[in-house]
């Protein structure tokens, strides 16, 4: 987490708030709510509630897998089954964009865009992407008057992966090598062994000279890094001798027979240890590239011609069409039920696709029908980030003011005509973000990792989290309003708060809920597999404030929840966005 200064970094980009040397939020908030910084070009795209019409399936799984799944998952109210072949369709960031954006416009939400002028209306529902990898979606109540608050539920679409180098290809010992680079914090041992394969986007140069943005995702195992056989992994023998004298013998050179097993635990090197091999056979077009000077980096001298082949195949199209790439390295397992009684899920990025999906699915649910919104006064609105894992410092991350610039111009356009005093920030003040990612479960084998009184068990309910240091949002305040809503609808909660001497980690809520100036409750569904690390944020945060040490948390390339949680997530979600005006009345605090 950044400092309060950092934080007016991130949301300086603004010209108006560029132009602030010491921004605070209140400051930023004024400096957005000009309007001159923005064009007002009128397309708004009309779907019509007509627009329920199916948008094409890109699901992975076969129509039998996803009956058993469906079968295995319960009762028909689950939406466990819809998430797994949600996880399975999202490998990317951008497929996560997609498929969300995909059911949106299949539930009849209009399709907006950043760059033109939107017409919002009462009772109308809308969405937008930026980068296809962030999404804000959002359904006006029909009851709303200007000042009405937003009732938020933030999420991200990101998760720890591989990716690869802008120059990718290289040749090992007779292997054609991919090479990588590490986005977020993954526990890396686990990507070692699994049948990998290649996801994300590419740029199309079309007939007429113009380019298309495509996704692409090769669902065959294409890649593997495999683990060093534990013979081969050895460490010197432990002599009762200065360490000095085993620097000798191993400067000297020293006989096998001197050197056992290494017990220590896998500790790849990052760097030379983690590449992907995609062959053997010797590519001689390869060979060419690697030969010859390069003037300009195109697909075709960065990356094994093979490997352009298989993208090519995928995506009907040929090499020299392929005129730029961005590809993470994926998992190609499937997601799916497991456990003895088909409680859990077994998946790679259920963080935070899980809550992602969630949101999604409840703001559709609860405006499914013309009557859904009629009585609300409140704007309900899901916002999915990118780039979480790196600290949100980006253009499509909850750094950039996404969120609090849709909320300007809803207000904005629902307000024309209108005069009243500060419309803008009282709905501000008004409104409330439920910022959603998972949770640490309390883990069987170590179960000294959590604080006594406060462990997430699996199947318990939505986790609310606590930190003094404001790691978490979460205040007694907006605690008791979230589990208000649980309360009412009989669905169960948990209470997380760190142990004193770990660190905690972080999310995405208290980069919202100071930059933007919201009330905000951390929560999230506990999962298992991953845990936390300090990084350091940057050089000068870490001069400025002992809080800028950030932690992150590595997740492994396959994860577990409960079944039950993601049904009591989904439930609280959609209780929020229905209940949540009516509860928030009955609480004043400023008064
Ligand atoms: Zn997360």
């Amino acid at each position: 987490m950044a400092s309060m200064a950092r934080r007016a970094q991130l949301f300086s980009h603004h010209p108006a708030a560029a132009a602030a040397v010491a921004v605070t939020p209140s400051v930023f908030l004024k400096c957005l709510s000009t309007p001159s910084g923005f064009s007002h070009r009128l397309s708004l795209r009309r779907c019509g509630r007509g627009g329920r019409s199916p948008a094409p399936r890109l699901l992975c799984s076969s129509s039998s897998d996803r009956a058993q799944q469906e079968a295995k998952a319960g009762s028909s109210q689950s939406i466990v089954g819809d998430l797994l072949d949600y996880l399975n369709e999202s490998w990317t960031q951008f497929h996560a964009t997609a498929e969300a954006k995909r059911q949106l416009l299949a539930s009849g939400f209009h399709l907006l865009n950043e760059n033109e002028e939107w017409d919002v209306k009462p009772g109308g529902r809308y969405f937008f992407t930026r980068n296809m990898s962030c999404l804000v979606a959002f359904a006006v109540g029909q009851k709303y008057s200007p000042g009405s608050g937003f009732h938020i539920i933030g999420a991200h679409t990101d998760s720890p992966c591989l990716k690869l180098k802008p120059l990718s290809a290289s040749t090992k010992s007779g292997y054609l090598m991919v090479n990588v680079q590490t986005y977020g914090g993954g526990l890396w041992y686990t990507w070692f062994d699994r049948d990998l394969s290649v996801a994300g986007r590419v740029i199309l140069k079309t007939g007429d000279g113009d380019f298309m943005h495509k996704l692409v995702k090769v669902k065959r195992p294409l890649l593997r890094v495999p683990t060093l056989a534990i013979h081969l992994d050895r460490l010197l023998l432990s002599f009762s001798v200065s360490s000095l004298v085993n620097v000798l013998i191993e400067s000297v050179g020293i006989n096998e027979s001197l050197r056992t097993v290494n017990t220590e635990g896998f500790k790849p090197n990052l760097e030379n240890h983690l590449i992907p091999f995609l062959a053997t056979k010797p590519d001689e077009r390869t060979k060419k590239t690697e030969e010859k000077s390069i003037l300009s980096i195109t697909p075709k001298n960065a990356h094994h011609p093979l490997l352009l082949q298989v993208l090519s195949e995928e995506l009907g199209c040929s090499e020299d069409e392929i005129v730029s790439l961005e590809l993470n390295i994926c998992d190609t397992q499937p997601s799916c039920l497991g456990g003895g009684n088909n409680e859990f899920i077994f998946s790679g990025r259920l963080d935070n696709l899980a809550s992602s999906y969630c949101a999604i699915r409840a703001l559709m649910d609860s405006c499914s029908s013309d009557t859904d919104l009629a009585n609300e006064h409140s704007i309900r609105m899901v916002a999915l980030f990118d780039n979480e894992e790196v600290g949100s410092d980006s253009v499509q991350g909850a750094g950039a003011p996404t969120m609090f610039q849709a909320m300007r111009r809803i207000v904005d356009c629902l307000s024309k005509g209108q005069r009243s005093e500060n419309i803008f920030e009282r709905a501000i003040r008004e409104s409330f973000l439920v910022s959603a990612d998972m949770a640490h479960g309390a883990h069987p084998n170590f179960p000294d990792k959590h604080e006594d009184h406060h462990r997430p068990e699996l199947q318990k309910g939505l986790v609310i989290k606590h930190n003094a240091n404001q790691r978490y949002a979460t205040n007694s305040i907006t605690a008791f309003l979230f589990k208000e809503v649980a309360n009412i609808h009989n669905l169960p909660t948990q209470e997380f708060v760190v142990r004193n001497d770990m660190g905690c980690g972080s999310t995405i809520g208290p980069i919202l809920a100071s930059g933007v100036g919201i009330r905000t409750v951390d929560c999230g569904i506990a999962q298992l597999s991953m845990h936390r690390r300090v990084v350091m944020h940057d050089f000068l945060d870490l001069v400025t404030s002992e809080f800028d040490i950030i932690l992150i948390t590595p997740c492994s390339v396959r994860e577990i929840c409960g079944k039950e949680d993601v049904d009591i997530a989904y439930k609280h979600f959609k209780a929020f966005f229905q209940s949540f005006s009516s509860i928030d009345k009955k609480l004043k605090v400023d008064y």
